[in-house]
């Protein structure tokens, strides 16, 4: 392929897929290339796994104006060694400066939280385009989670504000990979919904997916799981929305595609646990970008600064 539009190169690195693509400065994702991250704890085989790929899309379109990067929580930021919960195999890793030195030269890169690059991403092209004070959550292999409030991006003082899947929904809970307990993330990140069915006697395939297909027929196990990740999903938005003044949620990745096996514990629990009229006005819905919208976050990071 030969692209003559300008053209934004966008990394997206999640705990399940790398993601490489070319976005326009409309946000119209035109090329991508996935694969799954290697499970390991060399970093060096990560970052060859990872340039491997975004070598495959450079290739196609080496006059990109900028690269966006969405990774993982924790990380430091703006100076960008990550640190992803869900990729042991990096540690303060100095992804951003490996990422400059080999991609961007003297084009602008920039680095966030994946889930504040689909918080940004959303806001600008998607479910919460007009909207003031949002956030942006993912749940899939982990949780995340990012704010928008007053128009603006939020960052927090070390660039990690809205870190929802570390909120605490069970006192005295389950000890989660962060080193802190009774975390949402424990609960609703897709493997800890498949180990919870399979406790309660789940015996079909153990994945999200299959957990999934199991909660749709009826199976009780499966269906208790996703009961107990949504509410604990919507007990936590309404947490959030107390504290943050919320117009609106949006909510991505592959457990928010389940349907109602999600999103009706979800809404109980949001009603239940929502008080003030002013928490119980904020509109809940599901990401419009899709399954690849990690990519038109990190592109969106970098907007700004290309245009
Ligand atoms: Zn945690």
């Amino acid at each position: 392929m030969h692209l003559v539009t300008p053209v934004i190169l966008a990394i997206d690195i999640g705990g399940t897929k790398l993601a490489s693509g070319l976005v326009a400065v409309n946000g119209e994702l035109l090329t991508h290339q996935t694969r799954a991250t290697p499970v390991t704890n060399d970093a060096e085989v990560l970052w060859n796994s990872l340039t491997d790929l975004v070598d495959s899309v450079t290739a196609e379109a080496p006059a990109y104006l900028g690269v966006g990067v969405g990774c993982g929580g924790p990380m430091r930021w703006p100076s960008g060694e990550v640190s992803p919960v869900n990729i042991p195999g990096w540690r303060e890793f100095p992804l951003l400066n490996r990422l400059r030195a080999r991609y961007a030269g003297d084009r602008p890169i920039d680095i966030h939280n994946d889930a504040i690059a689909l918080a940004v991403a959303e806001h600008r092209w998607g479910a919460g385009r007009g909207i003031r004070n949002m956030l942006g959550i993912v749940v899939s292999t982990g949780v995340g989670g990012g704010l928008i409030l007053n128009g603006q991006r939020i960052d927090g003082a070390s660039g990690n504000a809205g870190h929802i899947g570390h909120m605490v929904v069970e006192p005295g809970g389950e000890p989660c990979a962060c080193g802190g307990r009774g975390c949402l993330e424990q609960i609703a990140r897709g493997p800890a919904i498949a180990a919870h069915a399979i406790k309660l006697g789940w015996l079909g395939d153990g994945t999200g997916i299959g957990v999934a297909a199991g909660a749709r027929d009826g199976d009780p196990a499966a269906l208790a799981a996703f009961t107990r990740a949504g509410r604990a999903v919507g007990t936590a938005i309404a947490s959030a929305g107390a504290l943050c003044d919320l117009e609106l949620v949006v909510i991505g990745g592959g457990i928010a595609q389940s349907g109602s096996i999600f999103w009706d514990p979800l809404r109980s629990a949001f009603s239940e646990h929502a008080g003030m009229e002013f928490v119980q006005r904020c509109r809940i819905v599901p990401a419009e970008l899709g399954y690849l919208s990690g990519l038109s976050g990190a592109a969106a990071l970098v907007l700004d600064d290309v245009l």
